[in-house]
């Protein structure tokens, strides 16, 4: 256990609500030497007293013996989260264009070469349905980018949202921006793809 930590700890705490350690003191019906010594790290609240000081401080005996509030390293972890999807989501989308435009230009050489080679029409036929593989399988996987990463903004009220894979594939689209119905206000509108919730 870190005393010094927790003593700094009291000491924020104890500014934080208005307190002078006289006052803190009074309170719990001991001696402002006792905070004073808290504080400098020198020892520990006793335990019977520990409550009623974590009760006056707003905060828990957790934190107390931590030496720092819990919630502000939860929100930290959360925000540290947040960031990390926001990249993961962002080099998904750039993969989906590399994905799209390769299996594009392999459908394009395919058609390039059904078209031009000196080949019977058959194997032409078998030439286009082979260059088109690519995309039929890539397909599923690139919708489901559109669906799960980032957001959708509906225009009228803002609201940012993760819409069904159905919504996605049904969709009017030019680029990534979808025609879609917001189940925030339920009213249509040209939904542009935003990387943050908020
Ligand atoms: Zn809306």
């Amino acid at each position: 256990m870190d005393l010094i930590k927790i003593g700094e700890f009291i000491a924020e705490c104890r500014k934080a609500k208005g307190y002078t350690q006289a006052s803190l003191a009074e309170q719990l019906h001991i001696t402002n030497r006792a905070v004073s010594k808290w504080e400098n790290g020198h020892s520990l609240p006793d335990a019977a007293i520990m409550l009623d000081l974590c009760k006056l401080l707003g905060i828990t005996v957790t934190e107390l013996l931590e030496g720092e509030k819990g919630m502000e390293k939860n929100e930290e972890l959360l925000l540290e989260m947040v960031r990390q999807k926001q990249a993961a989501d962002k080099r998904l989308l750039q993969m989906e264009i590399i994905t799209g435009v390769i299996c594009v230009l392999m459908l394009l050489a395919a058609v390039a070469v059904a078209s031009f080679a000196p080949l019977p029409e058959i194997w032409r036929v078998l030439i286009i349905v082979a260059g088109l593989i690519p995309l039929l399988v890539a397909m599923p996987f690139l919708l489901q980018i559109e669906q799960t990463a980032g957001y959708y903004e509906c225009q009228h009220c803002k609201h940012r949202y993760v819409p069904t894979f159905k919504a996605v594939l049904m969709a009017m689209h030019t680029g990534r921006t979808r025609y879609m119905k917001c189940p925030e206000c339920g009213k249509r509108s040209w939904q542009k793809k935003v990387l943050t919730k908020e």
